[in-house]
């Protein structure tokens, strides 16, 4: 069986689907490896490097007439959809909760789609394959360093002979794994660091980190299924807005990072809150979305200075900011989930398997997955997100 992998197509993606160290673990299991050629330039693995490895280098036409597998960070973008035939698979993070379309799509071509989105998180079998950690994780990191940059004074409490640097007050809005990286980053540092989430078993993950937790009166549980956070009724989140307004203007440097599955990220500072802001300060929107993220006025990919001197950093894709240390991680998830999905040298896809019965979202001519399903059924369900492919 021939795995290729593909050069991400997404402008500003610069990670690579499976780096070089990962390639004689898939040789050993018997699958030969396909990579086009400049596909790890971006992540600072050069050609000669896969080479080394044992993969055949090759061009984007020699590719995809080739490949069994193709592994992909992002999705696909329309003109690499075009290129794929029947028989295909594709692996990727495909965000069909986001983009049902493109679950269809590939399925009306016969191409079987696996995402590693749908893994399910909790099973202790599938933490090696856990991509939306190792990412998240990433990006958390990332945001306490963008912080840190755009901010106007120090982190940490310095004591000099030119006088006395109070350390930095940074708030972490949403604390799952990408809000506790950035926490423990931005503690390194030597910020003051509060942490607030909707669900409160983060509540201890907070302090063992050595932040403070911030708890609300107006929204005390909003834990959902598979330790997500569930979307908050109206209500609610007025509530949790009017109530976070006076944390946010305590402190310096706000990060968010607050993600309901499937859905547009909720809106947790507002443009009330921004403006409480002193000048000088500093938001990072991990949320930034085209609909939108967790910062009124934060736009993805950019960087927006208010009239009251905020800035507010629309941080879309971080994880491809660094992009060597993502994907050696990412290269060790998808490694390890097409390995499980390989018997005897095929791929055996049996969504009786409850790790595949998550990830795989097309087989067969149809969409398998049934939370796509339901939105490619009726596209008026629900609110998916958006669908706009990143960089295409
Ligand atoms: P996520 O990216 O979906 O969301 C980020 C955070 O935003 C979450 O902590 C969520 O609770 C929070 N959030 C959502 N709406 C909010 C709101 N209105 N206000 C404030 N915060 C809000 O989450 P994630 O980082 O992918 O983690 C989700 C869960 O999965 C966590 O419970 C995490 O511990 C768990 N997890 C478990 C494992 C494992 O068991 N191996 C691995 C990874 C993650």
């Amino acid at each position: 069986m021939k795995v290729a992998v593909v050069k991400e197509s997404a402008p500003s993606e610069r990670r690579v689907a499976l780096v070089p160290e990962t390639v004689p673990r898939l040789r050993q299991s018997g699958l030969e490896v396909l990579v086009e050629s400049g596909a790890g330039d971006g992540a600072w693995f050069p050609d000669s490097l896969y080479e080394d490895a044992g993969a055949e280098v090759v061009s984007p036409d020699r590719l995809y007439e080739a490949a069994d597998v193709i592994l992909t960070v992002t999705r696909p973008g329309p003109a690499d959809v075009a290129r794929l035939r029947g028989g295909q698979a594709v692996i990727g993070m495909l965000a069909p909760l986001i983009d049902p379309g493109l679950a269809r799509d590939l399925a009306a071509r016969g191409v079987t789609a696996v995402s590693l989105d749908g893994l399910p998180r909790t099973l202790s079998r599938a933490q090696g394959m856990d991509a939306l950690t190792s990412q998240a994780n990433v990006a958390g990191y990332k945001a306490a360093i963008v912080a840190a940059e755009a901010y106007g004074r120090f982190f940490p409490l310095l004591i000099t002979a030119a006088g006395t640097a109070r350390p930095a007050k940074l708030l972490v809005l949403g604390t799952g794994v990408a809000g506790l990286q950035a926490i423990g980053t931005a503690r390194r540092l030597g910020a003051q660091v509060s942490g607030y989430d909707v669900r409160p078993a983060s509540k201890g993950e907070v302090e063992s980190l050595g932040a403070t937790f911030i708890e609300l009166t107006s929204v005390t549980n909003a834990a959902g299924e598979g330790g997500y956070a569930r979307e908050l009724s109206e209500a609610e989140r007025q509530a949790q807005q009017a109530e976070l307004e006076g944390h946010i203007a305590r402190h310096d440097i706000v990060i968010t990072t607050a993600q309901v599955p499937g859905r547009k990220p909720p809106l947790l500072v507002t443009d009330d809150a921004v403006k409480q802001m002193a000048a000088g300060s500093v938001i990072v929107d991990m949320g930034a979305s085209a609909l939108g993220g967790n910062v009124a006025g934060s736009q993805p990919g950019e960087t927006v200075i208010t009239g009251n001197g905020v800035t507010i950093i629309g941080a879309d894709n971080l994880p491809s900011t660094v992009p060597t240390a993502a994907s050696n991680a990412y290269s060790r998830n998808i490694s390890a989930l097409l390995l499980h999905l390989v018997k005897e040298g095929e791929l055996a896809i049996d969504t009786s398997d409850e790790i595949q019965a998550g990830v795989v979202v097309a087989h067969d001519g149809k969409v398998v997955h049934p939370a796509v399903l339901r939105l490619v059924g009726s596209s008026e369900e629900g609110e998916p997100a958006h669908v706009d492919r990143p960089g295409h």
